[in-house]
């Protein structure tokens, strides 16, 4: 946050509110969570729908918290955590002060998925942050008339093309949603990031690698449930999780020959796992089958997948 003249800090008037960001699957939207809050709160990787959950990361300073919800891509949903997934978006936009908008600049209006974004801000009362995202990847010469398109979509509150990935012109953003906020003081203690449990981030982690190096439906296919979490007061920490696909045949590739995949999932996600925990830990993961979780509606409450309106 940019540091605040005393006197006028002392004066001002604290603001607080919930930031939804939103935007068609894969355009940026965890990665620019993270560039804002400094730090990895949401998973990212190149394959589309990654983030199933809302995750919220806090960035407070003297004059103002900022409530970031980063959402699951908007998609039209094709089995029920995919409805889950857009409830809990379609909820973050209810909750939000502000909207921002991410749209990749190097691929808008080739999506339909992206047109499918554009339609839920229709006729929104709330302030809308247009941020054109990936500008790393088009030239000046291109992103100009794109500005001038989405700017006639909406009555945008101001449009930033950034590089999230660059943190280039990301700077931006954080002046120009402050103001958008209500008064208010914090919701949450100044020193926190998330309110999410440390388990959550350790099975996202877990998840994460499984996105990262299982192919085709493997992924979608996978959930992540930690067993047992224990921090001994001696050496390595405890944690043991179950992976979840729906098939024998995911369980196999996952699972690998000799067990060479699960262990590669496992080494990366333990390296992450530590460097997030700041302490070394014992990973032991098991894969396991249910089929059909994904449709299974008790399944997805349990998983946390559950919305609760
Ligand atoms: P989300 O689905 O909207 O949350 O997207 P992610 O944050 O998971 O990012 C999807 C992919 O786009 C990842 O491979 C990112 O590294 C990549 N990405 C995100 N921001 C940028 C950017 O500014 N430039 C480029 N070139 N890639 C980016
Ligand atoms: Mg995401």
């Amino acid at each position: 946050m940019p540091v605040m003249d005393q006197s006028s800090a002392s004066h001002a008037p604290f603001r607080c509110g919930y930031v939804a960001i939103i935007g068609a699957p894969n355009v940026g939207k965890s990665t620019l969570m993270n560039a804002l809050l400094r730090q990895k709160i949401s998973i990212v990787t190149p394959k589309p729908q990654t983030t199933r959950h809302r995750v919220l990361g806090i960035l407070s300073s003297d004059s103002a918290q900022i409530i970031f919800l980063d959402t699951p891509g908007i998609i039209t949903p094709r089995y029920a955590l995919q409805e889950s997934m857009m409830l809990s978006a379609t909820a973050s936009i209810e909750d939000a002060d502000v909207v921002v908008l991410l749209a990749d600049a190097s691929r808008r209006g080739q999506e339909e998925d992206e047109d499918l974004a554009f339609q839920h801000i229709h006729g929104m009362q709330k302030p809308v942050l247009l941020v054109l995202n990936k500008i790393d990847l088009v030239s000046k010469q291109e992103l100009l008339p794109e500005i001038e398109a989405v700017a006639r979509m909406h009555p945008f509150t101001a449009i930033i093309p950034v590089s999230a990935l660059r943190e280039d012109g990301t700077e931006r953003i954080i002046p120009a949603l402050v103001p958008l906020l209500p008064e208010h003081p914090p919701y949450f203690p100044l020193d926190i990031v998330s309110e999410q449990h440390q388990r959550f981030f350790v099975a996202e982690l877990i998840r994460e690698q499984v996105f990262l190096k299982a192919r085709e439906e493997v992924p979608y296919a996978t959930t992540v449930e930690i067993v047992e979490f224990s921090e001994r007061e001696e050496g390595r920490w405890l944690i043991r999780a179950e992976i979840y696909v729906e098939r024998d045949s995911q369980k196999g590739i996952l699972i690998g020959k000799n067990g060479a995949m699960l262990r590669e999932v496992g080494s990366a996600a333990r390296r992450e796992i530590e460097r997030f925990l700041e302490h070394p830990v014992y990973l032991d993961l098991r894969v396991r089958v249910r089929e059909k979780w994904r449709n299974d509606e008790a399944w997805l409450q349990r998983l946390g997948y559950g919305h609760d309106r």
